[in-house]
């Protein structure tokens, strides 16, 4: 069979399904790319680039590098805003190995006056949100109509703009096999009330310092647009917290902290940083050295913070106990940065039951069942509750924590699954 008229559909817009479309169309292989919200890039399109005096191997930039590939290949077709509500064997026969999918435009949540993702060297609508319109998205590139996501019919180089209400698709359609690459959800840090985040300006997660260097470009403080010479960054916020019942740990925000604050180091070398941590992760053969660097620069305190409390300035006295003081201690910071874990995605129980991928012990979707065995099916079949499912796969952080990087090879690992599963590989 000529591999194009296989189709792939890849759950997911983010690097995970960016990635696994992409892969899939290098090998001929049809792919239609569903993603609930109104823009391709998942959470990573957001992020800045963490360069120093060199690269910090962040893997940012090739969040866009790959956005661009797949936006600008014939093969893959865009969704957005849309998700899928259904997912049946195709045929008289429960031994079918086609899909019918049901897909139904999604609620976009878009709050008013927000920029949602504003930043892109190719100036992209299909991420990009502009700060004054959450309804329309400009779009401004050269780029074939097809892959706008809204139902209009005009090329794009003629700059009209698409409507978010008119995007989404409705209907069913018939595929090969299904990449669940749904991504995860970041923790909600209202959860770890004592830490004030929503009540105090100056208590930021990660991804917000992303958006203020992006729309700034520097790290200022949100109570008064100044530079910050004081920082704190509390690790584990949500992960390994047997109280919360997460004790998985995110395994990205140490690295991620760290580079984030080397280069906020770098931007501003009076800034005094300290970072709250319990254990570092070890992320790989490079990483010891780039930590004993980073500690010449950094100050590492092992205690995780009791709470914080807002001082005149704007600024945050921190409780700790810290291990080598033995009694309690305070310290005053103009800004506090929260490293929130990585959690399952918020749809992903809805995903699993559509699917049939079983949840893994975190809450996760499965990735060990399904990617690699595949052996029954679950999807309105004969297979029992926790089996794989044959021609379903899971890439990226929608089965676990997984840096940029990571979650890329694992996209890259799954599309080459997947099309073993086709016949187009062997
Ligand atoms: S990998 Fe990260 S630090 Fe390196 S150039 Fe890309 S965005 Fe910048
Ligand atoms: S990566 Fe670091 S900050 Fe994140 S959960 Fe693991 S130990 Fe904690």
């Amino acid at each position: 069979m000529n591999t194009q008229t296989r189709k792939v559909l890849v759950l997911g817009g983010g690097i995970a399904g960016l990635t696994a479309a992409w892969e899939l169309s290098r090998q001929n292989v049809s792919v239609e790319l569903v993603e609930k919200s109104c823009f391709l890039g998942g959470h990573s399109i957001g992020f800045t680039c963490k360069a120093t005096d060199k690269c910090q191997q962040c893997g940012a930039c090739s969040v866009e590098e790959m956005l661009k590939n797949a936006v600008n290949e014939p093969l893959i077709n865009v969704h957005l805003r849309t998700e899928i509500t259904q997912l049946k064997r195709s045929g008289q026969s429960d031994k079918s190995n086609r899909f019918t999918a049901t897909l139904a435009k999604s609620e976009v949540e878009i709050p008013a006056g927000k920029t949602v993702k504003g930043f892109s060297r190719y100036n992209n609508p299909l991420y990009v949100v502009a700060k004054t319109s959450v309804s329309e998205i400009s779009d401004t590139d050269s780029r074939d109509a097809k892959n706008c996501g809204c139902s209009c019919t005009k090329a794009a180089s003629t700059g009209h703009a698409h409507s978010i209400d008119k995007m989404g698709t409705e209907g069913e359609l018939d595929v090969d096999a299904v990449i669940v690459a749904t991504g995860y959800s970041p923790f909600d840090p209202d959860r770890k009330s004592t830490y004030g985040y929503g009540k105090w300006k100056n208590v930021i997660t990660g991804l917000d310092l992303e958006n203020i260097i992006r729309e700034n470009g520097a790290l200022v403080r949100p109570s008064d647009s100044q530079k910050p010479q004081k920082v704190a960054f509390i690790q584990c916020v949500g992960s390994r917290d047997e109280r919360l019942g997460n004790l998985w740990c995110s395994e990205v925000c140490c690295p991620y902290a760290m580079r984030m604050a080397g280069s906020v180091k770098n931007d501003n070398p009076d800034a005094d940083i300290t970072m709250f941590y319990i254990d570092i992760q070890n992320t790989g053969k490079e990483f010891p050295v780039f930590y004993e660097k980073i500690k010449q620069n950094i100050r590492f305190v092992r205690t995780i913070p009791v709470d914080l409390y807002p001082l005149d300035n704007d600024g945050l006295e921190l409780r700790h106990m810290a291990e080598d003081e033995g009694s309690p201690s305070s310290e005053a910071f103009d800004l506090v940065v929260l490293s929130v874990g990585i959690m399952p995605g918020k749809d992903t129980g809805k995903i699993s039951e559509i699917t049939g991928i079983s949840l893994n012990q975190d809450g996760f979707l499965d990735n060990t069942v399904s990617s690699l065995s595949a052996k029954s099916c679950s999807c309105g079949t004969s297979s029992q509750s926790g089996s794989s499912v044959a021609g379903c796969f899971v890439a990226g952080t929608a089965g676990g924590p997984a840096s940029i990087a990571a979650t890329i090879a694992d996209a890259g690992k799954i599309a080459f699954e997947a099309m073993k599963y086709l016949g187009v590989m062997r």
